[in-house]
């Protein structure tokens, strides 16, 4: 350019479009507090997911020192006000009374080319609700949740997501002394079941709850809204989205570990990643959560413990029902009923879908228990042994010995495999078109808890390379990445049966 010619300026960096924000500040005082983040020392990037921005538009703005700062909570975005919000909520069955976002704090809402989202950053300090914590979280649970939540939503899995990962040197004392981190949640809304709960528990009228119904089904259930009872109408679609949810989770292998109604999004969204773990050996049984010592949130028991759980909002909902259709405990019953056949049939597509099945058969219910159960038996390796099905052969047996190693009874896998192969022979299955089919329903990488701890032993030494090549993975955990490291998609070592997961985080 010649030194007299103008420069023509770079076009503005599109910042986040912030305004007032419509759910929680719209309804009032009651529903939380509002208060500045604490700040943190020495901010700096540890993750940012480049996906979950360019759905916001914010790619270049989630480059700029202005984001850094706003997402580590030093600086207050420029409109609206940031607040903690109260709930309350059963934990572990027992009615736990209040709590609240005790180091969660909304930073506001932003108008997005994915629609309006509310921003939350998870470690932002004390609030009102802090109880005896003290509202930080450490990095590496931060990691964790981070990680998973952008990986949830790559599998197709309802979630919120996770725009950032910020660090921070500030010393944080759990079992040993950690580091203080803070992440962007993002996700339409953060509402739990355990808002309704809250306000049907501890105000004298209904007025609150209302305002909550109300401003829930407006925004997310508008076709509630005409109906003689828009409380129970909102009980039956938060049934059925539940549902769905319980029955990805189930078909993927996932253990949230702490399903108390607090950590149940009225969305039907994966909410609050702590202890969870993705399956290794197929096991039924398995507890992720090293302080669940009943075993209550065990793998098999979560679609039962959501239904418990809609019971819980249900009992949140009731005053509402009651004012407006009178005290019937049979319509309540009515409105959670859908979940269980809409469980059951979402859980039979998915299976379906995973199998390679393009119809439904009366039969295929028992050749998917028969293939869980001898997997249970074996404890095969749930991810590796369903991307392995992809590569069946109805045409030829011989191709099948590879997966047919991977099972101790082969025998009995022989069986299996002989009725698999008249089923998809049965609907004219093509082995090439299915397995491209099959390799869209079977991930290949899954979060495992090793892969997140050395990942996370990494980053507290500074290298944060690792959560990034898993992020990468884990973005698009259909495709093969034939670059990636092998232990990414590979058995657990040894070591990985000793890592304890627990709530400290
Ligand atoms: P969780 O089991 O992580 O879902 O948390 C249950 C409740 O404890 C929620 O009200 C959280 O906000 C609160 N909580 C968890 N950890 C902390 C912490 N470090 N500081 C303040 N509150 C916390
Ligand atoms: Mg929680």
């Amino acid at each position: 350019m010649h030194p007299t010619e103008p420069m023509t300026p770079a076009p503005p960096i599109a910042a986040p479009r912030w305004r007032e924000s419509t759910l929680m500040g719209g309804l009032g005082p009651a529903f939380g507090t509002c208060l500045p983040p604490s700040p943190l020392p020495g901010l700096h990037w540890v993750a940012r997911s480049q996906a979950l921005a360019a759905e916001l538009g914010l790619t270049d703005w989630l480059q700029t020192a202005e984001a850094l700062a706003l997402l580590g909570g030093n600086t207050l975005p420029p409109v609206g006000a940031t607040q903690a919000s109260v709930y309350s909520g059963h934990q572990f069955g027992q009615w736990a009374g209040q709590l609240g976002d005790g180091r969660a704090l909304l930073l506001g809402e932003v108008d997005s080319p994915a629609g309006v989202m509310e921003l939350q950053l998870k470690g932002a300090g004390l609030t009102p609700y802090s109880r005896m914590g003290d509202g930080r979280a450490v990095l590496r649970s931060s990691i964790r949740e981070f990680l998973c939540s952008e990986a949830m939503a790559a599998l197709g899995i309802a979630t919120t997501r996770a725009l950032a990962l910020v660090g921070s040197p500030a010393p944080v004392r759990r079992e040993t002394m950690e580091t203080a981190a803070v992440v962007t949640r993002v996700a339409p809304s953060f509402i739990r079941f355990g808002h309704f709960e809250h306000f049907a528990h501890t105000a004298a009228d209904t007025g609150a709850l209302r305002k909550l119904v109300d401003a829930v089904v407006d925004r997310f259930y508008p076709d509630c809204r005409g109906a003689a009872s828009p409380a129970l109408a909102l009980l039956e679609a938060v049934s059925r989205r539940t549902a769905v949810l319980l029955a990805d989770w189930q078909a993927v292998g996932f253990c949230h570990g702490v399903m108390n109604t607090d950590n149940m999004s009225i969305l039907g969204l994966t909410i609050d990643y702590g202890p969870f773990g993705f399956l290794d050996g197929f096991d039924p049984g398995h507890v992720c959560n090293h302080s669940d010592h009943q075993g209550r949130y065990a793998f098999a028991r979560q679609p039962n413990v959501a239904f418990w759980n809609l019971h819980a909002l249900a009992q949140g909902l009731q005053p509402l029902v009651v004012a407006d259709i009178g005290d019937d405990i049979d319509a309540l019953k009515a409105a959670m009923e859908p979940y269980k056949t809409v469980f059951a049939e979402t859980l039979q597509a998915r299976l379906r879908a995973k199998l390679g099945l393009r119809a439904a058969r009366p039969e295929d219910a028992e050749l998917f228990d028969d293939l869980l159960r001898m997997m249970a038996q074996e404890r095969t390796d749930y991810t590796i042994a369903m991307r392995a099905l992809g590569r069946f052969s109805s045409a030829d047996g011989a191709l099948n010995t590879p997966l047919r190693d991977k099972f101790m009874d082969r025998d009995k896998f022989g069986a299996w495999a002989a009725r698999y192969a008249a089923r998809l022979r049965a609907e004219s299955s093509l082995d090439a078109e299915r397995a491209g089919r099959m390799d869209r329903a079977n991930p290949k990488f899954v979060l495992r808890n090793h892969l997140a701890e050395s990942a996370i032993r990494l980053a507290e030494g500074g290298d944060f390379s690792a959560v990034d090549s898993l992020l990468t993975v884990l973005q698009s955990p259909f495709d093969e990445h034939p670059q990636a490291p092998a232990a990414y998609a590979a058995l657990p070592p040894d070591w990985a049966q000793q890592l304890e997961v627990s709530c400290s985080s």
